[in-house]
């Protein structure tokens, strides 16, 4: 129960704002980059629940349903395959390990354990992309009556410190011991529906929730607009929506329930 009990971080979030894009064509032509017609922003914290793959937008009275990772402009040299610059990219994309059991999570490079040092509850390897922008399937409005909505959400934060003994203080002659603890990374994460994460296209950022069962046929789409096709040929399967930050926790653990 150590977990459950466990944590509360003071929440002194970074401001890191997420925008959902709908273009419209440039009013120089149909040749050159879109515009923006709409861009509502949310904090990251809630933009990986509420841009999800699969959620309904309404901007101006229209529904606008999430169909994957988006950027405007595009990176430099990537105008035809906006995701892959941002796969490429260490700001973006982490590899993590998630505990299967409780709130704990390491990262890849520096551990390589089977097992979660809290609870020691199998770990699974996934990897994590920070989202860069959201936007809607094809760049277009859904009939409302056509489409359903598929909502997955913000897991509680992830924490990967194991805090030692000595860092522990007692309170009074209770059960419950303390720690204030600084600077410590904490990740919050949106892992799809049981887990599953979502499948990505590497190149266009179209994506989609991923089932338990892949069947290898993807229900992808560009979340744009133009004259290039994408054929979607590099899927990258149960990635993980989130993003890692640091802040100042304070610890409580009672005592007999750790036991
Ligand atoms: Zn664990
Ligand atoms: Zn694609």
């Amino acid at each position: 129960m150590f977990y459950s009990e466990g944590y509360i971080p003071s929440y002194s979030f970074p401001k890191n704002v997420v925008r959902f894009c709908v273009e419209k064509n440039s009013e120089y032509g149909r040749r050159v980059p879109k515009d923006i017609r709409y861009a509502p922003e949310r904090d990251i914290a809630v933009a990986i629940s509420e841009y999800a793959p699969g959620r309904f937008i309404t901007i101006d009275k229209k529904i606008y349903r999430s169909g994957g990772l988006y950027s405007n402009p595009r990176p430099k040299g990537y105008e035809h395959n906006q995701a892959e610059y941002y796969f490429m990219s260490k700001d973006y994309r982490k590899d993590i390990i998630v505990c299967t059991e409780c709130n704990w999570f390491g990262d890849e490079q520096e551990e390589n354990t089977e097992y979660c040092p809290y609870c020691h509850a199998r770990v699974e390897k996934r990897s994590m992309i920070k989202p860069w922008g959201f936007a809607p399937v094809k760049g277009q409005p859904v009939k409302y009556e056509d489409e359903e909505e598929e909502k997955t959400y913000a897991e509680a934060p992830y924490y990967s410190y194991v805090p030692k003994d000595t860092e522990m203080q007692n309170y009074k002659h209770t059960y419950i011991r303390f720690a204030n603890l600084q600077d410590h990374h904490v990740l919050t994460v949106n892992m799809g529906k049981k887990r599953n994460g979502f499948n990505i296209c590497t190149k266009c950022g179209g994506a989609e929730i991923a089932e338990p069962l892949q069947t290898g046929d993807f229900r992808v789409f560009k979340p744009y607009y133009d004259r290039y096709q994408c054929s979607h040929d590099r899927i990258e399967t149960n990635i993980y929506l989130g993003y890692e930050f640091l802040t100042d926790m304070f610890m409580l653990v009672h005592h007999k329930l750790n036991n």
